[in-house]
This record gives structure tokens, C-alpha cells and sequence, in this order.
């Protein structure tokens, strides 16, 4: 076997792979424990809305056939909802496949892409599965640094990823600074903000950047429905961006990669407004309810306006999240994020958020006891 690892590209060799935690059922088993929660993977507690579930069971039959390839209905859907025409979309298996979309249709071996220190894990493999080199740029309050950013711009750099707002911070960029970044680009570099959470987003200041596609032609804005219209599981996200770049991704996606039930269903979900807006609420009184909580245990919270929170524990945060396991609470450590004291939680139910408090409690009580 070690000739054959031998054989990959050296980029490929350099990545570490993205640790998604074990299944539920399967913690489960062997913590030996029932009922757990999970808060781990920013899912939507509410699930998917009623009509995006009914829209499942209405096209079931429909997987014995390949999907639409060019997901002509969720496009238009989407353009409408979006105000852009579907040329200027790309659908991927997840927003995820975008990301990777970009970095093979764009980026070389050699060229750099720059992100955030604490940005989002999936910036740094598709950059090492091009074999491109990162630049990393220092993070402000643990939130992405433009100005860093623009300093670290050079003639090899390709490409600039953007979480806003960045998972697992829940930090975000305000519509001046972003647009001022925008404007210090060099029109030969890609730009791609990553809005998996803008739904969740309420503050008056952050930017509406898909109106800004005709003004930034290197610029290319992601989202996912994973997020609030809970259908991570389905694996749909989109790109939006200007039409010549589209088709380039359009060259490498490979076919069919959205399939009939994912298009049903999103399309369906766009639609469901109820649904979006439920969700949101529930997740503000959640963000307070956690932060809230989490402050009267002494413990400080990084300002969050994503469907998460993340905390300084002061101490490794492993020990606590095992902890928490034990409870049947699980939870994210991050520190391949290079936040090894920190812990992220999911906002979930109200009932969710209470386990999550009084189980951290308790973990941390017995910690100053023992
Ligand atoms: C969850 C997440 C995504 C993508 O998720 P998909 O399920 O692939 O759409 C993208 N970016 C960030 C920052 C995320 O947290």
C-alpha cells in the first residue's frame, strides 16, 4: 500500500480529512447510552418543512430515472427567488461541491488561495486537493480579516474564500467593509463568499451581496439548503455568479450530481416561507437562550449570528466534549480549527438547549469538584 499512497498528488497527501463524528446511532451503541442529542453539524432542529417532505414522497417514484442534469425547474425557481436569470446559477451536491467546483476549474498547482485562520475546514482541502498553497490570513476577534486579507494579495494568489457568517465562529462581515474589499480585488482573482447561513442572518448590515454580481464579475456567492430549510441529508447548495464562470464550473461538475429528490425538494422548500421564518425565530431565542446560559456559568461566548455558538471552555475542550457524550449530548470540538479550548453547539430546541446547559454544567461542575 505504501507505493500506492505514493502515487497521490502531494497536495492530496498533505490534506487531513474532514472528521464529520461518528453516527448517532452509533455513539449511541457504544457510549451505551439513549435518547441523545445532536448539536454537532448546524442541522436545522425544526427538520425539513411540510413541503419539502411532501414534495419527497410525491416524486419517490422518480429515482429509477436520472435526475434533470441541468435542474432546469430548481434553477428558474431559484433566479426568481434570487432576482438573476438561471445562468446564473450552479447547482451542486451541497454547497460544498461549489467550493470544489471553483478550485478545479480555476485554481493550478501552485497558485495560492487565501482564507481565514478559523475558517470554514473545507477551505483548506480543496486548496491542497489542487495543489494550490494556502495563505492563511490572521483572524480579528476570531472573525475574518479583510484588510488582512487584502495585505496578503499577491501575483500568485487565484483565489479568496469568505464564510459570512463563518462557520465555526459565527463571526460575520459588515456590508462597507465587504463591498470596500470587493472594490480592492484585482478583477483576476475569485472571490467566493460563502453565505451557508444568510438565511439566519437578521443585522441591518449585513450585505445582500448577490445584487453586487453585476458590479463583481470575479465574485461568486454560495448557499446551501442544508442550513434553514433543513435538508442536509438531500444535499443541494448553489453558486451564484456571473454566466461565463458558471459555465466553467458547469465543465467540471460532473453529471446529474443533484439528484430528483434533492430538486424536488428545494425547489419546494424555496416556497415554504413559513418554514424559513419559523426556523429563524426559533433559532434568535436559541442563540439567546445558549448565550445566555452559557454566560451564567462563568464561560464566554463568541458573538454568533449562525444557527451555532461557540465557547471558551478555558481548558482543553475534548474532556468536556467526552463528557457531554457521556450525557448524551454531543456536541463539536474544534480544535482543527485551531481552537482546542473552544466548543461548538448547535442551537436546537428549546427543550435541546436546556439538556446542552445543564449537562455542560454538570460536566463542569464535577470537573471543579473532582
Ligand atoms: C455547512 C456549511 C457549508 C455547506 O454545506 P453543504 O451541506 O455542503 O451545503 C458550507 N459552508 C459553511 C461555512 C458551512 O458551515
Amino acid at each position: 500500500m505504501k507505493s500506492v499512497t505514493k502515487m497521490a498528488n502531494p497536495g492530496v497527501l498533505r490534506i487531513h480529512p474532514y472528521s464529520p463524528g461518528k453516527p448517532i446511532e452509533e455513539l449511541e451503541r457504544e457510549y451505551g447510552i439513549k435518547n441523545s442529542i445532536k448539536l454537532a453539524s448546524n442541522e436545522n432542529p425544526l427538520g425539513p418543512g411540510a413541503a419539502a417532505r411532501a414534495a419527497i414522497y410525491r416524486n419517490v417514484q422518480k429515482i429509477a430515472f436520472y435526475p434533470d442534469s441541468h435542474g432546469y425547474y430548481l434553477k428558474k425557481r431559484l433566479a426568481d427567488h434570487l432576482q438573476v436569470s438561471p445562468e446564473h446559477i450552479t447547482l451542486g451536491n451541497g454547497s460544498n461541491e461549489i467550493l470544489e467546483l471553483v478550485a478545479r476549474a480555476f485554481v493550478a498547482p501552485g497558485e495560492q488561495v487565501i482564507y481565514s485562520q478559523h475558517a470554514f475546514v473545507v477551505y483548506p482541502i480543496v486548496t491542497q486537493a489542487v495543489g494550490a498553497e494556502a495563505v492563511v490570513t490572521p483572524a480579528h476577534q476570531w472573525g475574518t480579516n479583510l484588510p488582512a486579507m487584502q495585505a496578503a494579495i499577491g501575483p500568485k494568489t487565484k483565489l479568496i474564500f469568505i464564510a459570512n457568517p463563518n462557520n465555526p465562529t459565527g463571526t460575520w462581515s459588515a456590508r462597507k467593509e465587504l463591498r470596500e474589499f470587493l472594490q480592492a480585488v484585482p478583477a483576476n482573482i475569485l472571490v467566493v463568499l460563502d453565505e451557508a447561513y444568510a438565511e439566519y442572518v437578521l443585522e441591518e448590515d449585513y450585505p445582500q451581496c448577490i445584487a453586487w454580481l453585476d458590479e463583481f464579475p470575479n465574485l461568486i456567492v454560495t448557499r446551501t439548503f442544508s442550513k434553514i430549510y433543513g435538508l442536509a441529508g438531500i444535499r443541494v447548495g448553489y453558486g451564484v455568479c456571473h454566466p461565463d464562470i458558471a459555465g466553467l464550473l458547469n465543465r467540471v461538475r460532473a453529471p446529474f450530481n443533484v439528484s430528483n429528490l434533492g430538486l424536488a425538494a428545494a425547489e419546494a422548500a424555496i416556497d415554504d416561507h413559513n418554514h424559513v421564518v419559523r426556523s429563524r425565530e426559533l433559532n434568535q431565542r436559541g442563540l439567546q437562550q445558549l448565550s445566555a446560559g452559557i454566560n451564567k456559568l462563568g464561560l464566554t461566548s463568541i458573538p454568533s449570528v449562525g444557527n451555532f455558538i461557540t465557547l471558551d471552555l478555558g481548558c482543553s475542550a475534548i474532556p468536556v466534549y467526552e463528557a457531554l457524550l457521556q450525557l448524551g449530548v454531543i456536541t463539536r470540538h474544534i480544535g482543527n480549527y485551531a481552537m482546542p479550548n473552544h466548543l461548538r453547539v448547535t442551537v436546537g430546541l428549546a427543550g435541546e438547549n436546556r439538556r446542552f446547559l445543564s449537562s455542560l454544567e454538570k460536566v463542569l461542575g464535577a470537573r471543579v469538584d473532582g
